[in-house]
């Protein structure tokens, strides 16, 4: 899949790389480095097999290609909006090799309703497209407090939710402000079924799951989720 000029000079800008809302703006936005496996995994297409340019760091495993099916009972991205991304603003995923969870960082959430749900989801979209003028919902995945997982940007494109760091990282975002309030019970239970499938498709070791603030400076998923992800790692509940 080839890069249209546009495509090239909106990633050069620095246009897809930054999520939360806590993440400073003055990191370097280049974007990431090509993977290490020498394989462009095909999209839709399967047509591009270029050869990628050598990684400045030599440690990332080759990621696993995409697939789009989501995790067991997600709602698809039909079920809260008709808007699709805007493509070229959007980079293909070519592979997943590990995930990051977010917190939405907003003003706490206590509803449970799927309307309020949607209507949130659009709001953050807005928020990303409109304002952020990304291509998309910056998240992979959405889980609300009522436990429900929701098709946010399809795995087939990148995210646009850890600074510099959105090749192969599928994003998973659970509404709320956990700085302020506590993820449902709910939602953490959704988030180790969600996990566990992410892993075991897209063969993700627990050391490769990581929270935002584990990738850059930001107090992102907040302190009252952080200690709970450490806990569902540490305690083999992923693996
Ligand atoms: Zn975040």
């Amino acid at each position: 899949m080839k890069l249209t000029r546009r495509e090239l000079l909106l990633t050069s800008l620095g246009l897809l790389v930054t999520g939360c809302t806590q993440t400073p703006t003055s990191l370097n936005r280049r974007p990431g480095t090509p993977w290490p496996n020498g394989v462009s995994q095909p999209i839709r297409t399967g047509t591009d097999t270029r050869t990628v340019a050598a990684p400045r760091t030599p440690i990332q495993p080759a990621p696993t290609p995409i697939a789009t099916a989501g995790p067991p009972g997600m709602r698809p991205r039909s079920w809260w909006t008709r808007s699709g991304p805007i493509r070229s603003k959007v980079n293909p995923m070519m592979g997943v090799n590990r995930i990051t969870i977010h917190h939405e960082g907003h003003t706490p959430v206590w509803f449970t309703d799927e309307a309020s749900t949607r209507a949130r989801m659009e709001q953050v979209r807005n928020i990303h497209t409109r304002d952020r003028r990304w291509g998309d919902i910056g998240y992979h995945y959405v889980i609300d407090r009522a436990g429900r997982v929701i098709e946010g940007r399809s795995v087939a494109y990148q995210g646009a939710h850890v600074s510099n760091q959105n090749p192969h990282n599928v994003g998973v975002m659970l509404l709320g402000n956990f700085e302020k309030q506590s993820p449902s019970q709910a939602q953490l239970t959704s988030l180790q079924s969600t996990l566990r499938h992410l892993m075991a498709k897209y063969r993700v070791p627990v050391k490769r799951v990581y929270t935002h603030r584990e990738l850059g400076p930001t107090i992102c998923p907040g302190r009252n989720l952080q200690p709970r992800i450490a806990s569902l790692r540490s305690s083999g509940a992923l693996a």
